[in-house]
């Protein structure tokens, strides 16, 4: 039970297949209360609602501010507190350098970079008045390793993006007692990846990895419950890898 008597908020976490779901499902079974937010407030509900009565969904597009501002305040109405936010909603585009349109780059930017400053932003001043909470941000080995499979370039940079955006945060808001930590996982099996694996790629991936495995949910569920919890009461502005081992050299 390691986050009993905690609120955690995730975002894209409606999807049944997807890294947010998996950590809602773990942070319940650790005892926390949960606010599921994605773009579909049906989705939502439906996937709070099948972890138990004490859960909520709400709709919340992370690209809009206001409509940030208005998912922390009914998140705080419904549970009274949070104590946790994990800024999971991400998109991906599969396309070449010179492919890229300014509205595609605006777009991946808007949601993997920008959707985490606004989220937030919504939350920081509960967690300033209460002294207390824990961010944990969602980037990715692409932008470690400049590229990946499934993320054009705009999408490693957007990632790049997120880990500075998550020090910076670290380093402003550490005084308030507030920690915020980054996540970089390699390939994981979910919609964004796995149902677009041949066999050939996939092996030709394994042999970059030495776990020899590729990722699953759960694998980013466990780490975002060690950065949601006291276990990690000293750990912030910090890039943990879930990668398998693929950018060991
Ligand atoms: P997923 O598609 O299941 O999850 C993404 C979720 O974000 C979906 O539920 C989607 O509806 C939601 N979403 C999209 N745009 C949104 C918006 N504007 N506002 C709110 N919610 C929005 O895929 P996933 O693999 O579980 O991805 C979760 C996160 O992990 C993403 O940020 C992704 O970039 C990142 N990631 C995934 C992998 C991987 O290999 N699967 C690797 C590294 C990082």
């Amino acid at each position: 039970m390691l986050l009993a008597g905690k609120v955690a908020v995730i975002s894209g976490a409606a999807n049944p297949r997807g890294i947010g779901l998996a950590t809602a499902r773990l942070f319940a079974t650790h005892g926390a209360r949960v606010a599921i937010l994605d773009l579909d407030e049906t989705a939502a509900r439906d996937a709070a609602a099948g972890l138990g009565a004490e859960h909520r969904g709400f709709a919340c597009d992370v690209t809009d501010p206001a409509a940030c501002k208005e998912a922390a305040r009914r998140a705080l109405a419904a549970f009274g507190q949070v104590d946790v936010l994990i800024n999971n909603a991400g998109i991906t585009q599969p396309v070449k350098l010179m492919d890229i349109t300014p509205d595609d780059l605006h777009r991946i930017l808007e949601v993997n970079l920008s959707g985490v400053l606004y989220l937030s932003q919504a939350f920081i001043p509960h967690m300033r008045e209460r002294r207390q909470g824990s961010i944990a941000c969602m980037s990715s080995v692409s932008a470690q390793r400049g590229g990946g499979i499934f993320g054009g370039p705009h999408y490693s940079a957007a990632k790049a993006g997120v880990l500075g955006l998550a020090k910076a945060m670290a380093r402003e808001l550490g005084p308030d007692g507030i920690r915020v930590n980054c996540v970089t996982p390699g390939l994981i099996q979910t919609d964004i990846t796995g149902g677009k694996l041949t066999d050939a790629m996939r092996q030709e991936i394994l042999k970059g990895i030495p776990l020899n495995r590729l990722g699953t949910a759960d694998d980013i569920a466990g780490i975002y419950l060690f950065l949601a919890s006291d276990l990690s009461a000293y750990v912030t502005g910090a890039v943990i890898d879930a990668n398998g081992g693929m950018l060991i050299h």
